[in-house]
């Protein structure tokens, strides 16, 4: 191992910024891959490609649900896992005098919902204004990026790191978690983790972040002719009352005195998301069959099972209302059923994140107590891994014309650069 000496540090940061151009170059291959749920399989093949490109051998990690189902972190599946494994690589030193670092990052991407509300389109990246545009820009293909070119860098100026140092892209960040924990446990633990998810609109620093569950309920109405409407059960009306029955939990979830210390000052941290509804069959029949799909956040200091618990209480009591006589109320558990975690500002780790990103930028991360989830969670909660989740300016994130600030981007990999240099000490190549 060697002294990582103002030389060195000069030497990482001026090659970081030699790698400016092809950090965004990868960063638009990546976003010219629509990688939503299921058809994540090209972005993978490019963060494959990408780890080569490091000099790494990457490996396929599958995410087998029989075997990761008895874990407390996992999440029911929406979906088959085939064709999609996770990626990951390894770099392991000549000696190894550091401690071990995982980069965790994930290509999947929310739906670009209505496409023609782009100012281009979602999947073509484009620069305005010093931001790269597109679906998954900023959360969190830019952190993926720059988490391999802090890397790349280091080994620029000559160096590499003195310890084991792991690359994970992995999928189902966005609805279940399932690839992170499949690629956690393939792994060896390591003595920290980096995740560089985006902050809102700011370089921030994850302090905490809610719990989520996804609840899908089905209602099966009796149908009728709508000229006899009143002998029928209209099964989205139905699903529509259940639906409003969370919008007094959510209130209840957010009184002051519910609120978690770690939250206070965020404005309405506990959000309840009808998010889908499909149902009926013509517009003149009452319709017989409707699905709404929700996602009910968790506060810290509760869990995820108590959280599970509540769905099932609210939806019977809403399925006994008098006006749902006859229809029959089906209730599911898919997706999310993650607790909430906390990300202390004081541990090692996130220490470190703060300093190397002043040095970087002459800039602060700031506190970020996040009302959203990361595949955080899994490294602190059940593998004892400080976790630090940092990551450049984002806007728009799961909405249109998301963004992610360019500067902002470079700013992360800098950072990224000297963290890892110290975290896990360097050696010559
Ligand atoms: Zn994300």
């Amino acid at each position: 191992m060697i002294p990582l000496d103002p030389g060195a540090r000069r030497a990482i940061l001026e090659a970081c910024d030699s790698l400016r151009e092809e950090s965004l170059d990868w960063l638009f291959r990546l976003v010219r891959c629509p990688s939503t749920l299921g058809n994540e399989a090209p972005a993978l093949n490019e963060m494959e490609r990408l780890y080569r490109r490091l000099g790494l051998s990457p490996l396929r990690i599958p995410t087998d649900p029989g075997a990761l189902a008895a874990h407390p972190g996992f999440s029911p599946p929406l979906m088959p896992y085939e064709g999609r494994d996770n990626v990951a690589a390894v770099h392991r030193p000549r000696a190894a005098h550091g401690r071990s670092l995982a980069l965790q990052g994930h290509v999947d991407v929310v739906p670009e919902g209505d496409a023609a509300m782009w100012t281009t389109p979602p999947y073509q990246p484009a620069i305005r204004e010093g931001r790269v545009f597109g679906r998954g820009a900023g959360d969190m293909k830019a952190g993926l990026v720059s988490a391999a070119m802090a890397f790349a860098a280091l080994r620029e100026a000559g160096l590499q790191p003195a310890a084991e140092l792991q690359f994970q892209a992995v999928i189902e960040e966005e609805c279940t978690g399932n690839g992170a924990l499949a690629a956690l446990l393939a792994l060896p633990r390591t003595e920290a983790a980096i995740i560089p998810e985006p902050g809102p609109g700011m370089e921030a620093l994850y302090t905490a972040e809610v719990g989520v569950v996804w609840a899908w309920v089905t209602v099966s109405g009796r149908p009728a002719h709508v000229r006899d409407m009143q002998a029928g059960v209209n099964a989205i009306e139905a699903a529509s009352a259940i639906a409003a029955a969370f919008k007094a939990y959510e209130a209840e979830m957010n009184r002051a005195e519910r609120i978690h210390p770690a939250f206070h000052g965020v404005n309405h941290p506990v959000n309840v998301n009808l998010g889908t509804i499909e149902g009926g069959e013509w517009n003149s029949s009452v319709a017989t069959r409707c699905r709404i799909g929700l996602r009910v956040g968790v506060m810290m200091g509760r869990t995820a099972a108590e959280t599970k618990r509540d769905i099932e209480r609210l939806v019977a009591e809403a399925a006994a209302d008098p006006r749902l006589r006859g229809a029959r109320v089906r209730l599911e558990f898919k997706g999310f059923m993650a607790d909430p975690c906390l990300f202390p500002k004081e541990q090692e780790i996130s220490r470190l994140a703060a300093r190397c990103f002043a040095e970087a930028t002459g800039g602060r991360l700031r506190d970020y107590p996040a009302t959203g989830l990361t595949d955080g969670r899994h490294f602190v909660l059940y593998r004892n891994t400080p976790c630090a989740v940092f990551g450049p300016d984002a806007q728009d994130i799961h909405g249109i014309d998301e963004s992610v600030g360019v500067e902002s981007m470079h700013g992360i990999t800098r950072s990224l650069a000297l963290a890892i240099a110290e975290w896990c000490g360097v050696e010559k190549t």
